[in-house]
């Protein structure tokens, strides 16, 4: 029988290592899926590294919130069911799917309800449990492999996560018109994914901005109707001269610093800003504000079960434009980090075992 290869986090900030594992049985309801495909995520390099940056030299640890060493990482994943538990349901042996990470404890309040995103402690695949990385990943339940049904595989493993993430965060907009304006910050993976997806999910005219001339021509060429270069001395006043006013919403694919002031500085009363990335850091916001121009500030975390269903429906309407997707060896997934790292990927790497 084939020896289970993952590539794992041994310490924190180190390279990932080879390490070879007899493959697993799955138990109970488990299912193992013999992965075809596994997107590389900018947050795995900050997994990888072991904390989050809360702004103020503060550090969010993982190893605080439940996470354990060796990990593998990796939660785009996609491939094809190959065992099951004796209890197993919701999908069968050679089923191709995308497997939904955001897993939680599985009979808290929130996952008996499928918010599993929810729940307080998670299982979250690539983050507290082994993901893909790997040639086989065990998933705790059949119901979180979503069948692609005809979808392109490796799309449909990014959905998982980038696709995933920006259609929840574009659900948490307030009812928009054609005439208002929805600002979306960073122009990575799952900026160019919310680009890809705004038209199905609100009426409002998309504006991208981003600090990498390649990213904006990026969004340019998904559908944005303008990009903007957020390096410009006083972003926020030059953005709103150039769009012709301010911002009915905001999405916030980065969350640094800069980024939040720049989404602070062009919104309008009554506008929504929505936090989705994890770059880290802070700002001080005077709560007078929040009242007086009637502003909703609020995170998004991935998505759900269900939402993750209905992006692949999408896609099999071919609703979805894709995003520009590069495939390379999962043997490479050191190199492939660095280069996130150092900002040198456009749109979505996804590593085949
Ligand atoms: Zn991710
Ligand atoms: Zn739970």
């Amino acid at each position: 029988m084939e020896e289970m290869r993952s590539y794992q986090v041994t310490e924190w900030d180190k390279p990932l290592q080879l390490r070879l594992r007899e493959r697993p049985e799955p138990k109970g309801a488990e299912v193992l899926v013999k992965i075809e495909a596994c997107g590389v995520c900018h947050s795995d390099v900050h997994i990888g590294e072991g904390y989050f940056e809360m702004g103020h030299g503060r550090k969010a640890r993982l190893e605080d919130t439940g996470a354990k060493l060796p990990l593998t990482m990796g939660h785009e994943i996609a491939g094809t069911v190959v065992a099951m538990g004796p209890d197993a349901k919701g999908t069968s042996v050679g089923v191709r799917g995308v497997i939904y990470p955001w897993i939680g404890c599985g009979h808290c309040a929130h996952c008996q309800r499928g918010h599993d995103v929810d729940c307080e402690t998670p299982r979250s695949l690539g983050v507290r449990a082994d993901g893909g990385y790997s040639n086989y990943v065990l998933v705790p339940d059949g119901r979180y492999v979503v069948p692609i049904d005809g979808v392109d595989l490796n799309l449909a493993a990014t959905y998982a996560c980038s696709s995933l993430t920006a259609y929840s965060a574009l659900q948490k907009l307030p009812p928009l018109l054609p005439e208002d304006r929805v600002l979306i910050i960073g122009a990575g993976g799952l900026g160019l994914a919310a680009v890809s997806l705004a038209p199905l999910l609100t009426a409002g005219r998309v504006i991208v901005a981003d600090i990498e001339p390649v990213n904006l021509a990026a969004a340019q060429r998904q559908g944005a109707s303008m990009t903007f270069d957020s390096r410009t001395p006083e972003p926020a006043k030059a953005l709103k001269e150039a769009a012709g006013g301010s911002f009915r919403a905001v999405l916030d694919f980065v969350g640094s610093t800069d980024t939040a002031q720049l989404a602070m500085g062009v919104v309008a009363k009554g506008a929504t800003i929505v936090i989705v990335g994890l770059h880290g850091g802070s700002i001080e916001v005077p709560l007078p504000l929040l009242p007086s121009r009637n502003l909703t500030l609020r995170g998004s975390y991935v998505g759900s079960v269900e939402d993750l269903q209905a992006l692949l429906k999408l896609a099999r309407e071919k609703k979805l434009a894709p995003i520009p997707l590069a495939t390379r060896p999962l043997a490479d997934i050191n190199a492939i980090l660095d280069d996130l790292r150092k900002h040198r990927v456009v749109g979505r790497v996804v590593t085949v075992p």
